[in-house]
């Protein structure tokens, strides 16, 4: 046991574990900070791993089975701040590390809808409450009220700092609200969950550039620290002949455009080029606008899409084809009005270094289809024109989002936002306020039934094209229901939960090994240990003879609850862990 846990295991825990838990009465809570703890966390709860944000995902997903929406709510809000609005757009790279979706286990868990399920059900009468720390007197100035820049000034207005936004548009929101259109994300909703950030006293300023309405020298002047979250707004050029053409559009312009109410131009026929989210939404606005033929052109194949399934799924229903291995060469005109574009063939290659699998043009490959606009969706960098050098060059500067990664996501926009809320205060304060640690609490139940194994994903609700063309900016999907919404959440496995058999109660009956469903319970005959103290991967044996002790691997058990049924000996528990922050 490590000297850094925050009360001992042996004392509050181990020692008396099968007394506490048969009696079920007394709760065992343990803080540790234990490097095997974080890692037996990041390996059994994969979701929560890959989320940039680290959401508590079993957590609020069983208290969505348990119907308190309200603290499922507060349990997203307090890692990701948006809940509503991530319940419906979010990039989820926590469904492609779930469990529930590796081979023989079905479908990943539905963590995204059931997020939106959290925000759509909690009771209107929930209130949000946040820990506030004493005012510090500090003043700092976030640029650009984005997904990273909210971030940012929430946590920093927790921690008792002073924060103004700055942002250049008329409306906060940043590519929530000028870039993602209103069919996928209500803009009441956005603004409902924007106010209960501003609410804790952060001041905005919209219609306030940085740069041109007030210099970047006079806010560092003027401010303890300053935050620069301003994105990446700046599409990447259209470089072939042609690409300035009237009705050839950039996919920003074009959906800024589309999400301030405007009709652009698109015609019957309409091209889309490119890959990510900004394509996908500027073909799904085009149909809205009433083109009847609309497409989307990539260079590679259509696995190298940087979307989500559904949002291939969602495109192709509506009509939208998609093109694969072709790349634009010229834009073709009659009296500067676009008549066609012209497409040169791509094949894949091999290379050695990332991203391993480029697309080369093929000679002598060249096509031309009609069209009467183009939408160039090329991707966006940042503008570094309102900063002389970069944020880490200058003291009291600071950044986050896309301004750092490139045109990423929202969740991890959110993420870096936090990031730097906690290194401003460390710089403004001289120390570190916060720190996360494993809690870990003894549980009474398994939480979960055998049967639950067998529900198959809860499919989303969706309007019909009708509805969709009638009004373009109603929302194509409409959420679960509660019934749905309950039977989602028995899907979880509740990965939080670790269970463990205790090697000195044991008999080694193997009764868990004879109704385990999966390969869960491991025959081990060697566990090596690693020079920084750390168990190594264990050995496992099928060998009796050699049997060192049986253990539980948390990364493949069900939660289904049967070891611990059958064991004669009671010496299986379970123990409930959680990443959580707490002051230092
Ligand atoms: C069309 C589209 C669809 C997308 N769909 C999804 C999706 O479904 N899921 C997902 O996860 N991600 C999606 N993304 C990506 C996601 O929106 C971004 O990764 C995320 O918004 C980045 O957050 P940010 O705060 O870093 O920057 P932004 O959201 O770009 O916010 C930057 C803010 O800074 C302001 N600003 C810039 N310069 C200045 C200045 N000089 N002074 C004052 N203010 C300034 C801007 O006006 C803006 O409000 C989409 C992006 C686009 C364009
Ligand atoms: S089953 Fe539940 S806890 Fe496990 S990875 Fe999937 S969503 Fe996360
Ligand atoms: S609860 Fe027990 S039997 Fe069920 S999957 Fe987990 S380890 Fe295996
Ligand atoms: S059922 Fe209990 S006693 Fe038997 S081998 Fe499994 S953990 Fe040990």
């Amino acid at each position: 046991m490590k000297k850094n846990d925050l009360y001992s295991k042996e004392e509050t825990f181990f020692q008396s574990k099968n007394k506490i838990y048969s009696a079920q009465s007394v709760k065992q809570i343990v803080y540790s900070t234990d490097i095997r703890d974080f890692g037996q966390v990041a390996k059994s709860i994969p979701c929560q791993d890959a989320c940039p944000a680290k959401t508590n995902i079993p957590g609020y997903i069983r208290a969505v089975f348990e119907k308190r929406y309200g603290r499922a709510y507060e349990l997203n809000r307090s890692a990701n701040i948006l809940p509503g609005v991530l319940g419906r757009i979010c990039a989820r790279p926590c469904e492609s590390s779930c469990r529930h979706g590796e081979t023989d286990n079905g479908q990943s868990v539905g963590i995204c809808h059931l997020k939106r399920s959290c925000a759509d059900l909690k009771p209107s009468s929930h209130r949000i409450i946040e820990g506030l720390y004493t005012p510090t007197e500090k003043k700092v100035a976030v640029i650009g009220s984005g997904p990273a820049g909210l971030a940012a000034a929430h946590d920093l207005s927790i921690l008792g700092h002073k924060v103004v936004i700055f942002e250049g548009m008329d409306k906060p929101g940043g590519m929530l609200m000028y870039g993602i259109p209103e069919f996928r994300l209500p803009r009441d909703l956005l603004m409902l969950e924007i106010q209960n950030i501003l609410r804790l006293g952060i001041q905005l300023k919209t219609n306030t550039a940085i740069g041109s309405d007030i210099s970047f020298a006079q806010l560092k002047k003027e401010y303890d620290a300053v935050v620069v979250a301003t994105g990446c707004v700046s599409p990447r050029k259209f470089d072939i002949p042609g690409g300035n053409l009237e009705n050839v559009y950039n996919g920003l312009d074009f959906m800024k455009a589309v999400n301030e109410g405007e009709n652009p131009f698109v015609g019957d026929k309409v091209i889309v080029i490119g890959a990510g989210f900004t394509a996908v939404d500027c073909a799904r606005s085009a149909i809205r606008l009433g083109a009847l033929d609309v497409s989307i052109n990539i260079r590679k194949t259509i696995e190298y899409m940087r979307i989500d399934e559904t949002e291939k799924y969602e495109a192709q229903f509506e009509g939208i084809k998609t093109y694969s291995l072709i790349q634009p060469s010229r834009i073709i005109e009659d009296n500067n009005k676009v008549t066609g574009i012209e497409f040169q063939r791509t094949r894949m290659e091999k290379i050695d270094k990332p991203p391993y699998r480029v697309s080369i043009p093929i000679e002598n490959s060249q096509f031309s289809v009609p069209t009467d606009s183009v939408i160039a969706a090329l991707g966006q960098s940042p503008d570094m024109s309102i900063i002389s050098k970069k944020p880490d060059g200058m003291d009291g500067v600071f950044a986050a989002g896309d301004f750092v990664t490139g045109s990423s996501d929202v969740i991890s926009a959110i993420a870096g936002g936090r990031k730097c809320a906690g290194k401003i205060d460390e710089y403004l304060v001289g120390k570190k306020r916060k720190r996360t640690v494993v809690r870990l609490e003894n549980h009474a139940t398994t939480d979960r039934q055998r049967s639950y194994d067998f529900i198959g994903k809860v499919v989303m609700n969706t309007i019909d094209m009708e509805k969709r063309l009638s009004k373009s900016t109603r929302e194509v999907e409409t959420g679960y229901n509660e019934d749905q919404t309950h039977e989602e959440a028995k899907r979880c496995y509740l990965c939080n939960l670790k269970y463990e058999i205790d090697p000195l109660v044991c008999i080694y009956c193997s009764a868990c090994i004879d109704v385990a469903p999966k390969d869960c319970i491991k025959m081990i005959g060697n566990i090596p240990v690693n020079p920084d103290g750390t168990y190594g991967i264990y050995e496992e044996t099928d060998d009796w003879n050699q049997v060192l002790s049986i253990a539980i691997d948390n990364a493949e058990c069900i939660r289904c609850g049967q070891c611990l049924a059958v064991c004669p000996m009671d010496c299986i528990s379970v123990t409930k862990t959680e990443l959580i922050e707490i002051d230092t």
